[in-house]
């Protein structure tokens, strides 16, 4: 197929097929050799695209991932038949490739997977780099492997009925990921606009494509997280926090996480006062909040649960300026102090 990259990880190669169309997946994989599991508004807009194959819907949002849901898919999975030679096929945002993404590393040991992400969130991060997993509770990401899908597809046609917010939600990781890599996209944002992307389907394409490529070359060269992917973290630490206790969503707290993470910045790595203000304004120009009026007290608490704490630090994102992230080993009493400063 046209437009096609292959990445290879420690254990798989993936495929990825950007520019492409659904009904391409056929010449992927064999109808009955797959079953498509797919989100619920996925399933309902775009039903008749799922004619003739096996399919188990998966319900949407992130307060289904959970165990329970992954047994509900397992059993699915029994009754239909699948079997270790069965593909599958995660179709959805981020909820969807990390409930598929962990089925498939744990159904009978492990089967192949693969994505067709339909949010943009989806398409620029959480469709890459393996990582998968359930919440447990309210404690996000808990439990979960990092496998590589066989294949990734992209369909930007999906993007047609995306909610305002799920864009935004997008935006925040293409500018986290401008922010720690990539100083000249942080700038081709600036000099554009949020509806100019929604408008323009090739330079949209291009921006996934370069975030995917991104992306994946931080993963491969770091693909289970012992350095250099921890710089995909910015923004999140705080960001989780921030989303675990509030009904807000996963780019708008990122968003936040990140504007808290230059702030802290400026005083741990000297960040110049005029690359967080450049910051908050791109946030703002892609219908991004900056700020919020959250207990610190609580965020502090929450952070004692947060998976990059080891013993009495916990792994840092900053920025050293705009383009170049770094990683930080602060100690928890540190960061309380830096958090209790903020705003
Ligand atoms: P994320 O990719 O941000 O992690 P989710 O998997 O939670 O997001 O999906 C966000 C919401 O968008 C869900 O309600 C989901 O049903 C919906 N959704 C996903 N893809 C599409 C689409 N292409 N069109 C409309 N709604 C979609
Ligand atoms: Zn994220």
């Amino acid at each position: 197929m046209k437009n096609c990259k292959e990445f290879v990880f420690s254990e798989k190669k993936v495929t990825v097929y950007f520019d492409s169309l659904f009904f391409d997946l056929e010449k992927i994989i064999k109808k009955g050799d797959a079953v498509l599991l797919i989100d619920e508004n996925v399933y309902s807009i775009y039903s008749t695209f799922f004619i003739g194959w096996k399919t188990i819907v998966i319900n949407s949002g992130e307060n289904f991932k959970q165990q329970s849901t992954i047994d509900e898919v397992i059993s699915s999975l029994i009754k239909i038949g699948a079997d270790k030679t069965t593909s599958l096929i995660g179709i959805g945002g981020g909820v969807v490739t990390d409930i598929v993404g962990y089925v498939g590393s744990i159904y009978m040991r492990g089967v192949n997977t693969g994505f067709v992400p339909t949010t943009l969130l989806g398409m620029v991060d959480a469709c890459i780099g393996g990582k998968n997993g359930i919440d447990v509770g309210i404690y996000k990401n808990m439990i979960g492997t990092i496998r590589q899908p066989a294949f990734i597809l992209y369909d930007y046609g999906f993007l047609d009925s995306l909610p305002e917010i799920e864009w935004s939600n997008g935006f925040a990781e293409i500018i986290k990921h401008a922010c720690i890599k990539d100083q000249e996209m942080f700038q081709y944002l600036e000099s554009l606009s949020f509806n100019y992307f929604r408008e323009n389907k090739i330079a949209l394409q291009a921006l996934i494509e370069r975030n995917v490529v991104l992306k994946s070359k931080i993963v491969q060269s770091d693909e289970f997280e012992t350095g250099e992917r921890k710089l995909l973290n910015f923004g999140h630490t705080i960001g989780h926090s921030i989303e675990r206790m509030n009904e807000i969503s996963h780019g708008h707290a990122v968003s936040i996480g990140m504007v808290c993470a230059t702030i802290i910045s400026e005083q741990l790595t000297g960040l110049k006062k005029t690359e967080r203000l450049r910051l908050e304004d791109l946030l703002k120009k892609y219908s991004l909040p900056v700020c919020f009026d959250f207990d610190k007290e609580k965020i502090i608490q929450n952070i004692n649960f947060d998976k990059k704490k080891s013993g009495d630090d916990i792994s840092f994102v900053l920025l050293n300026k705009i383009g170049k992230g770094q990683i930080n080993k602060i100690a928890l009493s540190e960061l309380t102090q830096l958090i209790l400063q903020l705003f």
